[in-house]
């Protein structure tokens, strides 16, 4: 008895002086995945975009008329009853076209404990040829590693169901297009594994009509229940302090209605345009101009990290290596796909 008592003290001592002296990354264990139905018994809340603003705004909506937040609702719903058929217990932040208060949603996944937050939204821009998905995480991609991997699986699956896999995708952080905070939705959530999907552009005519479309509704659910199902399956990783290993100076973009502006339309021209300049020293400040431009005018785009890229180039070039740091690690933190 008491040479078992001693053994116990002195294997505590051990393994509190071990406790002490490491220096652990992540405090808590990653959570692991579990057998049976990944989706079964998850809280997920389900964020329809928007809501109750047919009567003053007009930028969130498609050339015939369909609007942004009845989209997002139709899918929301249907998404819902799927996941539900599976043993998901789901929340929804509206289930009406009415307004709700950004920081209220994000309320309703942290009071309910939430395994994951996905806001269901459709894009818009200036160029009608546009049509590819787009998934935000929240902040620094190193610090929020669980969101990223939900934004990928997302991006992944939208892709599969909607493009044969053959679209162009963007997985980027919110801080691309609200430099300074980044979205009331996934800020205020921040610690609950969220991402904002994207899943098309109501802006392309062609999609515009698809998505009026219960069936093709139906499908874009299907796909983010894939990509919930792909999430729960992994290992997730424990969400750090925001800005805890790096906080970028804000990159001044174009807002929402500003994005729709005639200069939007020449996104990827500019891109394309500064990539050839670069190749003559002589026309170095030219190419800068349209890269940044091209950044600026549609910075989630799926050129945009290439073109942060191209300007750290040019920077590193032209003597600037701190700029040019700055512009690397942005693309690293805020652009993890392309
Ligand atoms: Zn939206």
């Amino acid at each position: 008895m008491t040479t078992l008592l001693i053994l116990a003290f002195l294997m505590t001592a051990v393994l509190n002086t071990a406790g002490a002296q490491e220096v652990r990354p992540q405090e808590k264990p990653q959570e692991k995945p579990q057998a049976g139905d990944p989706l079964d018994g998850r809280v997920i809340v389900v964020d329809p975009g928007h809501g109750g603003t047919a009567e003053h705004d007009d930028f969130r909506v498609g050339p015939d008329g369909e609007r942004e937040e009845w989209i997002n609702l139709r899918v929301a719903l249907l998404l819902q009853e799927m996941l539900e058929e599976r043993g998901a217990q789901v929340v929804l932040t509206r289930t009406t076209d009415v307004a709700v208060e950004l920081a209220e949603r994000a309320r309703l996944a942290v009071e309910q404990e939430a395994d994951a937050f996905v806001s269901v939204h459709h894009n818009a821009t200036a160029d009608p040829g546009v049509n590819f998905p787009i998934v935000y995480f929240h902040g620094n991609a190193s610090e929020n590693q669980a969101s990223v991997l939900l934004a990928r699986a997302m991006a992944d699956r939208m892709n599969q169901y909607l493009f044969n896999g053959r679209a162009p995708v963007s997985v980027v952080s919110d801080h691309t297009i609200f430099p300074t905070a980044g979205t009331g939705v996934l800020r205020h959530s921040y610690g609950i594994p969220g991402v904002i999907v994207e899943a098309s552009f109501f802006t392309n005519p062609e999609e515009e009509q698809r998505l009026r479309d219960p069936e093709y509704n139906r499908l874009e659910a299907e796909a983010y229940v894939m990509a919930l199902e792909d999430f729960f399956y992994q290992r997730r990783p424990e969400i750090l302090e925001k800005y805890s290993t790096v906080q970028l100076p804000p990159f001044e973009v174009s807002q929402e209605a500003g994005r729709m502006a005639d200069m939007a339309r020449l996104w990827k021209q500019d891109y394309l345009e500064g990539k050839r300049l670069m190749k003559s020293d002589a026309d170095m400040e030219r190419a800068l101009e349209l890269l940044t431009r091209s950044v600026r005018s549609f910075p989630d785009s799926w050129v945009a990290g290439k073109a942060h890229a191209a300007r750290a180039e040019i920077k590193q070039r032209l003597g600037k290596k701190e700029d040019a740091e700055t512009i690397r690690r942005r693309v690293t933190e805020f652009y993890v796909v392309p």
